[in-house]
C-alpha cells in the first residue's frame, strides 16, 4: 500500500516537471484579457501570468482615451495648441497607425474619433448632422503632424481628436507576447477582446479559434485551427445601438463619420497582431471588394468577411481550403 502510494507520488511529481496550462482571465481595456500557456514551473508561470496582465493595464494606461491621465489624453488636449513631446512607444504607435493609413488610403484614420468621441454606445448617443458637419473636416491622418527626429507631436487643427482604439488591444497582445516568448514559452495564446496571437501548437494539435456569428450570440460562424498567427476580427456587434431600426456601431468610415454597412465581421490573419488589429478595421471600412482587394495584395495576410447579407468571403490563400463563398 505504502509502495503504491509512493509510486502515485512520483507520477505526480513528473507530471508537474512536464508542465501544465496556465492560464488566467480578466477584464481590462473595456475588454475580455485571457492568456494560457504551457510552463513547467508554477512559480514562474505565475510570475509570467501577472506580467503580461500588468502589461496589459500598462499599455490601457498610457494610451485610453477614457483615462484623464493617460499620455494619449494628455496629448489630445495639448496637441491642438503646438508641438507635444511623447514617449517613444506612442511615437511608434502613431507612426504604425499613420503607414496603416497611407496602405488603406485614409481607410484607417486614428483622427476619425474626431466625429467617434461624440459617440456614446452605452447610452445611446450619437452627434446630430451639424456636429458630424463641423467635425468631419478634421478627421485626416496627416492632420497629425509627427516630428520623429524631436519624438513630439501636433495636431494641425483645432477639432483633431485621436483614438488608438482599431490598433492599441492588438499592440498590447503582441507586447504580451513578447514576455511570454522572452522567457522561453513556446505554446501560448493570449487574446485581448477580439484580437489574438497563437503561440505554436496545443501539445501536438493546432489551436482553435472561433470567429462568432455576427447576429447569433451563441454561434460560431467557424472555427479555424491555427498555429503560430496573429488573428484579429471587427464586428459592429461588439459595440453598438439601434434607432428607429439603424444600427449605429463603433467602426466608422472616415470620409463620412458614419458606421460602416457593408460588412458584419471582418476577420484578419496575419504576422503580428498590432497589424491584424489595424487591419480588420480597415477591411471592414473598404468593404468586402476593396478589403480583399487589398488583402491579396499583402503576402501572408488572410481574410474571412462576413457581408451584410450573411455571406462569406475568403482572402484568395484560403479559398481552396474552406467552403464555398465568394
Ligand atoms: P474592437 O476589438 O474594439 O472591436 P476593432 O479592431 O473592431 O476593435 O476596431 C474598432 C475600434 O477602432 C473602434 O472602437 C474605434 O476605437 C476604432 N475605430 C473606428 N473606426 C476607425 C477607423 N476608421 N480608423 C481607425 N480606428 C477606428
Ligand atoms: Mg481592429
Amino acid at each position: 500500500m505504502k509502495r503504491l502510494l509512493s509510486i502515485a507520488l512520483l507520477m505526480l511529481l513528473s507530471a508537474a516537471a512536464l508542465g501544465a496550462w496556465h492560464h488566467d482571465s480578466q477584464a481590462i481595456m473595456g475588454t475580455r484579457v485571457h492568456a494560457e500557456f504551457w510552463h513547467q514551473n508554477p512559480v514562474e508561470a505565475d510570475r509570467l501570468l501577472n506580467a503580461v496582465m500588468a502589461e496589459m493595464r500598462r499599455i490601457d494606461a498610457g494610451y485610453s482615451p477614457y483615462i484623464e491621465t493617460s499620455e494619449l489624453s494628455r496629448l489630445n488636449r495639448a496637441a491642438v495648441n503646438g508641438w507635444v513631446t511623447v514617449s517613444d512607444e506612442m511615437l511608434d504607435l502613431l507612426q504604425r497607425s499613420r503607414r496603416v493609413s497611407e496602405l488603406t488610403d485614409g481607410a484607417f484614420d486614428v483622427t476619425y474619433a474626431s466625429v467617434g468621441r461624440y459617440y456614446d454606445y452605452r447610452q445611446a448617443r450619437r452627434p446630430d448632422d451639424e456636429q458630424v458637419r463641423l467635425a468631419l473636416a478634421a478627421i485626416d491622418y496627416r492632420h497629425v503632424e509627427l516630428d520623429a527626429a524631436a519624438t513630439r507631436v501636433r495636431y494641425a487643427r483645432p477639432e483633431v481628436y485621436v483614438d488608438l482604439g482599431g490598433i492599441a488591444k492588438g499592440y498590447a497582445v503582441d507586447r504580451a507576447m513578447g514576455i511570454l516568448r522572452q522567457a522561453g514559452v513556446t505554446q501560448a495564446s493570449i487574446s485581448a477582446g477580439g484580437d489574438s496571437y497563437i503561440l505554436g501548437d496545443r501539445r501536438g494539435q493546432p489551436w482553435t479559434v472561433g470567429i462568432r456569428a455576427p447576429r447569433d450570440q451563441d454561434a460560431m460562424a467557424a472555427v479555424l485551427p491555427l498555429t503560430d498567427t496573429a488573428v484579429s476580427t471587427s464586428g459592429d456587434y461588439e459595440r453598438f445601438f439601434e434607432q428607429d431600426g439603424v444600427r449605429y456601431h463603433h467602426i466608422l468610415d472616415p470620409g463620412t463619420g458614419e458606421a460602416v454597412r457593408e460588412s458584419w465581421s471582418v476577420t484578419i490573419l496575419g504576422p503580428d497582431t498590432t497589424f491584424t488589429d489595424a487591419l480588420s478595421t480597415s477591411v471592414f471600412v473598404l468593404g468586402p471588394k476593396q478589403g480583399l482587394a487589398l488583402i491579396d495584395r499583402l503576402p501572408g495576410v488572410d481574410a474571412i468577411i462576413i457581408d451584410a447579407h450573411g455571406r462569406l468571403h475568403y482572402s484568395r490563400d484560403l479559398a481552396p481550403m474552406l467552403p464555398p463563398g465568394r
